[in-house]
């Protein structure tokens, strides 16, 4: 992608299932803009502290530091002084996160999203279909699925919960391919 600074702001959004390097490729494109000495802030749901509170962190443990936020709203205050704005595990700010990307592009910032685009059953994951629908750039990652060793674009859920939110790791999810995928039964 080439991205040259200028007073346009705009959206990329990069999504795709678990463990296919959503969060790698976040930490990559904001390191970038804080060697070239750009204004970053970095944000993430308050319910993600699985593997810390005060970074993202990547399944391969690359980090970058990050502050927790409670809402989507909470984002316009702590990214108004910046030129980018990194929001990682964005499935978790719900729909309200639409307009706070669109208001932070239309104000000049480079906002970078992540997040997932499917849940446990295989729908789309709001707000993810609707950033794709409105933002610049979008880039769609893949993991290897651990049944057959082909691309994954799927996260399986392994225990029996319902909810869509269930906050876990390699012991509740792995990435698993369209032909391995095995939605749940109700
Ligand atoms: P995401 O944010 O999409 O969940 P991460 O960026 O946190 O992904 O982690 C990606 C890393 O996860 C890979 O580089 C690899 O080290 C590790 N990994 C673990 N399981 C898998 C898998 N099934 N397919 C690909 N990568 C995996
Ligand atoms: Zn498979």
């Amino acid at each position: 992608m080439n991205v040259i600074q200028s007073d346009h702001g705009w959206i990329e959004v990069i999504c795709g299932s678990m463990y296919s390097g959503k969060s790698e490729e976040l930490i990559r494109r904001l390191r970038r803009c804080q060697i070239a000495r750009q204004s970053v802030s970095i944000l993430k749901p308050q319910i993600d502290t699985r593997y810390s509170n005060d970074y993202i962190v990547s399944h391969s443990d690359l980090k970058i530091p990050s502050t927790p936020v409670n809402s989507a709203i909470e984002i316009l205050e702590a990214a108004a002084d910046s030129d980018v704005v990194g929001i990682d595990e964005a499935q978790f700010f719900g729909m309200e996160l639409v307009a706070v990307c669109q208001q932070l592009s239309n104000n000049g910032k480079r906002v970078i999203v992540a997040g997932l685009d499917q849940d446990y059953r295989g729908d789309p994951f709001e707000p993810i279909p609707q950033l794709l629908a409105v933002a610049e750039y979008i880039t769609k990652t893949l993991a290897i699925c651990m049944v057959c060793g082909n691309p994954a674009n799927r996260t399986q859920r392994l225990t029996q919960d319902e909810e869509r939110v269930v906050v876990g790791g390699r012991k509740i999810y792995e990435a698993r391919c369209r032909k391995c995928f095995k939605p749940p039964l109700n």
